[in-house]
């Protein structure tokens, strides 16, 4: 599952890796949410709304300020809170789907409660959340996502991590600084 691309320097492979990625574990999320019959409440978001901001690391911010960049610009000016935040500064509370990023948002948002782990004889242990409706957990959630095997695999620097504003604050601020330089070099450091 796990594709390494660590001897890949350039961003545009990083991305395209990370879309890849994305859309196979949405589809294993979706795949296993119908087969466990696990779901959120209607409208919740209280996962984007604890106390705890989700972590995420640089690749994958660096894919979410690129799809800000490319496709809202208008989300720039969430930026300007990022000092008084209560929580993920991509939360809008007055929208059911919450999420600005949707389409672009990391791994953790996308696996939070339809997600697992292995336990020390290997078998896979489901990990819900503690707000959503399930059906009775049965053999049928015995098999599910493990989120580390969809992290693409990069160099070091690529996999530290950071509070997911902060880290797309500074993937934004780094990508913009790369737009600015005309014709900048993309073969970068992670090379
Ligand atoms: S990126 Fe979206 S899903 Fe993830 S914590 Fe922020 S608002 Fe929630």
């Amino acid at each position: 599952m796990n594709r390494d691309y660590s001897g890949t320097g350039d961003r545009e492979t990083r991305w395209l890796a990370m879309s890849l990625q994305y859309n196979e574990l949405d589809r294993r999320i979706d795949e296993f949410a119908q087969q466990c019959g696990a779901s959120c409440p209607w409208g919740c978001g209280t996962c984007c709304t604890a106390d705890y901001e989700p972590e995420v690391t640089t690749v994958e911010a660096e894919f979410a300020a690129r799809w800000i960049i490319d496709q809202r610009p208008d989300l720039e000016q969430r930026f300007d809170g990022i000092a008084d935040r209560e929580y993920c500064i991509f939360y809008d509370q007055e929208n059911p789907f919450h999420c600005m990023i949707y389409a672009a948002r990391p791994i953790i948002c996308r696996g939070f409660g339809f997600s697992g782990y292995r336990d020390k004889h290997g078998s896979f242990v489901y990990r819900p959340c503690r707000h959503m409706t399930l059906t009775p957990v049965s053999s049928s959630c015995s098999e599910g996502p493990l989120l580390p095997d969809y992290q693409v695999q990069y160099t070091l620097e690529y996999r530290e991590v950071q509070p997911i504003s902060e880290a797309i604050f500074s993937a934004w601020q780094k990508l913009k600084y790369y737009d600015s330089l005309s014709g900048g070099d993309d073969q970068d450091e992670a090379s």
